[in-house]
């Protein structure tokens, strides 16, 4: 942000630490992923600067994806496609009319390139619109260098709680931090409450403890189905579960046998 004559002007800044890496054209992902990449960046150079500097960010612009491997036709029919909507963008009135009366439902499925495209034709005909998420994120190859989250503060976990007196084990899973569905375990026995709990119910009955500080994660999933299958995983495959049977009723039997197997062995 710069003062010339009185008024302020706005440049497209990039930090030092920027190091024009973007999303491959290479890379597994929908070609739709690959046009939205040139769009923001088209957004971000047009619509947050002064138009002084609106050719240098376009050059800059296709250097950045010519770096990344975009051939130069898709940039250029891209970034012309980009730039001919911002300049024919409906008031946000219009916008908004547009919206409501469009109304869409998405459905959502991973991206595998030369399988997802073929949903496209399927979708069409029962009025939803198709959008892919990526299986491979960069996240998971460049990590920035910032410490890792303790267990206890760890989201979408399949977790083991000890008993500190005995061998039996509870497995569990919560969308929300570990340490809040931990502190409800542990002050399930001070509520007045109808609802059972087999930890209170173990600690009632021996008068055990269970080692609250020390709770084992034993998978991250965000997806809330894998989960399911991967607690009922756990529970099976504890030696001396406190789970009830109806916490795997869910399993299919295919996979209780094979796990059986596997605990017998
Ligand atoms: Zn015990």
């Amino acid at each position: 942000m710069m003062i010339k004559d009185n008024f302020l002007q706005f440049h497209w800044y990039q930090k030092p630490t920027y190091s024009g890496r973007i999303l491959n054209f290479w890379s597994q992902h929908p070609i739709s992923q690959k046009i939205g990449v040139i769009y923001e960046l088209v957004d971000k150079a047009f619509l947050l600067s002064h138009p002084v500097f609106h050719k240098k960010n376009l050059k800059f612009i296709i250097d950045t994806l010519l770096l990344n491997d975009f051939p130069l036709d898709f940039i250029f029919a891209n970034i012309k496609k980009r730039i001919y909507t911002i300049m024919n963008k409906p008031t946000q009135q219009n916008s908004n009319v547009n919206n409501i009366v469009r109304g869409n439902i998405w459905f959502t499925i991973p991206y595998i390139r030369g399988f997802s495209d073929r949903f496209k034709s399927i979708v069409n005909g029962i009025n939803r619109r198709i959008s892919f998420f990526s299986i491979n994120k960069l996240n998971d190859f460049i990590k920035v260098q910032k410490d890792p989250l303790p267990n206890e503060t760890k989201k979408n976990v399949v977790y083991r709680i000890k008993c500190n007196d005995c061998d039996v084990t509870h497995v569990g899973q919560t969308r929300r931090k570990l340490k809040t569905r931990v502190n409800e375990h542990r002050s399930h026995i001070h509520w007045n409450t109808s609802s059972r709990s087999v930890i209170t119910d173990h600690r009632l009955e021996h008068n055990h403890e269970f080692d609250w500080n020390n709770v084992d994660i034993l998978d991250c999933e965000n997806f809330y189905h894998k989960r399911l299958i991967s607690e009922m995983i756990c529970i099976k495959t504890q030696r001396n579960s406190l789970n009830l049977k109806t916490d795997t009723e869910g399993l299919d039997q295919s996979y209780a046998d094979i796990l059986d197997k596997q605990c017998c062995t």
